[in-house]
């Protein structure tokens, strides 16, 4: 490709660049089709028309600009800045992911030695630092699918590699999610295959710190991938109810808050293990978790949520009791303390939430009313406006808010009981929970 020359531009490249602060996709695809336009031609700082188009989060734009060969990986701005800079400092995910997609280096930098992840985290563009640092383009994955040097056969077999690139490229790294990734996929939750993943996911980590760009967080994010895996294959070969028996022991919260204490154990241990103890990552980590007392904050979940994805705090949205997904917007109805994705996630916590749910509603309730209260008032005054403007149709949207309450206090009172009566071994009270919490628990949401 010919090196375009800083700020030489014919003026239908001007008007290229103009025409993409508009966002106009049309008047751009004429342009492109002009032979005075060069898809990677430079304005005077080094700008490419795709780092003008990503900076202004202009997504279509930097879709048609690739489509002419737009050249990703760019790198004659004058700071060293690349598209995939632009894309994180824009904040938009969409056009980050796509500069990845097609090619983007995550190791490139700036010219004060700043990645795109660390430029886009210095600005708290925390989102498009969780889309690159969890980018993995699915050939690295398929590199193992095939027989390497001396193997007999692949290292990963072709079937497991589409769910083990989804595990991957997961951005919630809730042990509970990934136990029921690995759980919903029949051709994952078996001794052989997991094993196989853990070993690739063993090799991965191992590359990411030996090859010269080291990728750290990449690293400790497959060996925290490996380790749960590995606890699966555990509870698959040692425990009858298999993966239940881990999302339970995970989930389990002990008597006096509920706090989960394996699943606290659990993530630290993993942490503990990674196998490179020089690393700067696991230091911060370390030095983070270490002096914090088991069921105080911050987490090891939260600090290690943090090291891979740059998401700083769990404050600006909810996130779900059981498995740490994002946008959890179901609330136990009884002490409203606690937010689920849905009834499945509500179930799979009842056996131990149950034990609390009492207690925190009598410290809450008063609050919790007040609140409720208030924001009755609001739906009202929301619903009346809405009604005005939109007319008597729009009568199903208090029945949806109201449905975002789910209610387990029908089965309250049995439920209470089996928790008296059940004996104080824990392995015992998870057997006799599972079947009840899933048959009791009104399934409100098919209303
Ligand atoms: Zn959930
Ligand atoms: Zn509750």
């Amino acid at each position: 490709m010919a090196r375009a020359s800083k700020g030489l531009l014919s003026s239908e490249e001007r008007e290229l660049l103009e025409v993409i602060g508009t966002g106009n996709v049309q008047k751009a695809g004429l342009l492109l089709g002009s032979k005075n336009v060069r898809v990677n031609c430079l304005d005077e700082h080094g700008m490419t028309p795709l780092m003008h188009a990503a900076y202004k989060g202009k997504a279509n734009l930097c879709r048609l600009l690739l489509q002419h060969g737009a050249n990703v990986n760019c790198n004659e701005h004058e700071h060293g800045y690349t598209a995939l800079m632009f894309a994180g400092l824009s904040g938009n995910k969409e056009i980050t992911w796509m500069m990845l997609e097609a090619g983007a280096d995550t190791d490139a930098i700036n010219s004060v030695g700043r990645t795109a992840a660390q430029m886009a985290a210095f600005v708290g563009q925390h989102d498009c630092v969780m889309v690159i640092n969890n980018f993995f383009p699915r050939e690295r994955l398929d590199y193992y699918t095939k027989s390497q040097g001396l193997d007999i056969e692949p290292k990963l077999p072709i079937k497991l590699a589409g769910p083990l690139h989804k595990i991957i490229t997961t951005t919630n790294l809730h042990p509970v999610k990934i136990v029921m990734l690995v759980q919903e996929n029949p051709l994952l939750a078996d001794v052989e295959s997991l094993g196989k993943c853990c070993r690739v996911l063993d090799l991965i980590c191992e590359k990411c710190m030996k090859q010269r760009d080291m990728n750290e967080v990449l690293a400790l994010k497959m060996h925290y991938l490996s380790c749960i895996f590995q606890k699966c294959s555990n509870f698959l070969k040692e425990r009858e109810d298999e993966l239940n028996g881990l999302l339970k022991s995970l989930l389990k919260g002990r008597d006096t808050d509920g706090f989960p204490v394996y699943q606290e154990k659990f993530i630290r241990e993993c942490i503990r293990k990674f196998p490179y103890c020089e690393a700067t990552l696991l230091q911060q980590l370390v030095r983070s978790i270490a002096p914090v007392e088991i069921g105080s904050d911050p987490t090891a979940f939260s600090v290690l949520t943090q090291a891979i994805t740059g998401q700083l705090g769990f404050v600006d949205a909810e996130f779900c009791t059981t498995c740490g997904e994002k946008g959890a917007e179901k609330r136990c109805s009884v002490c409203k303390m606690v937010t689920y994705c849905d009834q499945n996630c509500q179930k799979v916590h009842w056996f131990t939430h149950k034990k609390v749910c009492k207690t925190l509603q009598v410290h809450e309730k008063q609050d919790m009313e007040a609140a409720k209260v208030k924001k009755k008032q609001e739906k009202k005054v929301e619903a009346e406006e809405f009604n005005s403007a939109v007319g008597p149709s729009s009568r199903q949207i208090g029945s949806m808010e109201e449905s975002a309450c789910i209610d387990p206090s029908t089965s309250r009172a049995e439920e209470n009981k089996t928790a008296e009566a059940s004996v104080s071994s824990p392995e015992s009270a998870y057997e006799d929970d599972s079947s009840r919490t899933s048959t009791n628990i009104p399934k409100e949401s098919e209303e």
